[in-house]
């Protein structure tokens, strides 16, 4: 059996430091708010080449919260993607603004900015780019149509920490970029958690308030705002975990790399990755008009593989019973298309090469007259 991802193996070789680590929190008796949160945000806005970082308790709170901070609400529309995880629509719905879907591009998945530009109205405030699967969006070319039409950037990179475009880390290019610690993220924590980067004092300052209460002195209040902090345990074993960020992103690209070169001759395409853009391989993905079959296929075989995502926002039960469905031709192909192939830092080669294996058996038993190439 080799799964699609395995959290478990990372958390065998870190055991003992994450111990001391929750010992030394229940020890100070620290809860929230304190050593491990500050210095856990400022090692994130060091990664990520911001002067500030705000912790949150989860990566959906910090778009949220992103977007409340600008000011975005009622009456406005924030353009995002339909191919993306749910939750970045509800941070749109929850200020009560209204999302507007707008089709990606076939091979990168992420935001088409011609299209972005297109969609474009008078009551349009912010963009919300995803940088789906740990490859940045188009930042030069989003970023530009953000300054010409006033409009805010809100990166979602929940799924990219670490992730650079044009040699910039992804999360310094919009007003503020938002990271997920969900288990499974290339950061994950021991459940939730999430951190909101920015480099302007007066957003920074405003999120501070949002996460508590609107609390600028102890019991007092000028906000009537939320509870969205971080865990000082939570930030202690994060930190721990922060530590190894660098290498196990470059494990995945260097095991990205290789599922590449082994595939070359089969007519399946990996997710495409721009030459500004340095992924951090959330996920391996692969599209093939039979991805179905090749998802069973695996199955069998005892490899874990995954569809990412089954069903686009915009045919979500919860979108369909509000709003109509707005034509995205691109987002439902590649919706059913895509399949995730096993990638983890702590995959071996061997267990590569039993998929590479697996996955060439497939086309060589003849699906390969059926498969179209995109
Ligand atoms: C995980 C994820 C989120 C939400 O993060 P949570 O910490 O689970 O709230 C938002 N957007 C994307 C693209 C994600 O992958």
């Amino acid at each position: 059996m080799i799964p699609l991802m395995d959290i478990r193996r990372q958390h065998q070789t870190l055991k003992k430091d994450i111990a001391k680590a929750v010992d030394h929190v229940l020890e100070s008796s620290r809860f929230v708010l304190g050593e491990h949160v500050e210095a856990l945000e400022s090692e994130i806005a060091k990664t990520c080449g911001t002067s500030y970082a705000v912790a949150v308790n989860s990566g959906t709170d910090a778009l949220f919260l992103s977007l409340r901070a600008l000011g975005i609400g009622k009456g406005d529309e924030v353009i995002t993607s339909p191919y993306t995880f749910f939750a970045t629509v509800e941070a749109i719905i929850q200020t009560g603004a209204q999302p507007v879907l707008v089709d990606i591009d076939p091979q990168t998945y992420n935001l088409d900015p011609n299209q972005v530009e297109q969609s474009i109205t008078d009551n349009t405030k912010a963009i919300l780019p995803v940088h789906l699967f740990g490859c940045p969006a188009d930042l030069t070319a989003l970023r530009s149509i953000a300054q010409q039409y006033q409009l805010k950037m809100v990166e979602d990179a929940c799924q990219a920490i670490g992730a650079r475009f044009a040699g910039k880390g992804v999360g310094s290019w919009g007003d503020t970029g938002c990271f997920s610690f969900y288990p499974t993220k290339n950061l994950g924590g021991s459940g939730d958690g999430g951190m909101i980067v920015t480099s302007d004092p007066e957003l920074m300052e405003e999120i501070r308030l949002l996460r508590s209460h609107g609390s600028y002195k102890k019991y007092h209040h000028c906000r009537f705002a939320y509870n969205s902090r971080l865990d000082e345990i939570q930030a202690a074993i994060l930190r721990v975990k922060n530590q190894y960020l660098p290498s196990w992103n470059q494990k995945r690209r260097t095991l990205a790399q290789r599922y590449n070169q082994a595939f070359q001759k089969l007519p399946l395409k990996p997710q495409w990755i721009p030459s500004e853009a340095e992924s951090v391989y959330h996920l391996y993905i692969v599209r093939t008009s039979q991805a179905e079959a090749l998802n069973n296929w695996l199955t069998q075989s005892g490899i874990g593989c995954g569809i990412y995502y089954p069903l686009p926002l915009h045919h979500q039960k919860a979108w369909t019973d509000q709003y109509p469905v707005p034509d995205l031709p691109q987002a439902e192909s590649v919706a059913n298309t895509t399949l995730a192939l096993p990638l983890f830092p702590e995959m071996t080669e061997s267990e590569q090469e039993t998929v590479i294996q697996a996955v060439t058996r497939f086309f060589d038993k003849g699906e390969s007259h059926h498969a179209t190439i995109y």
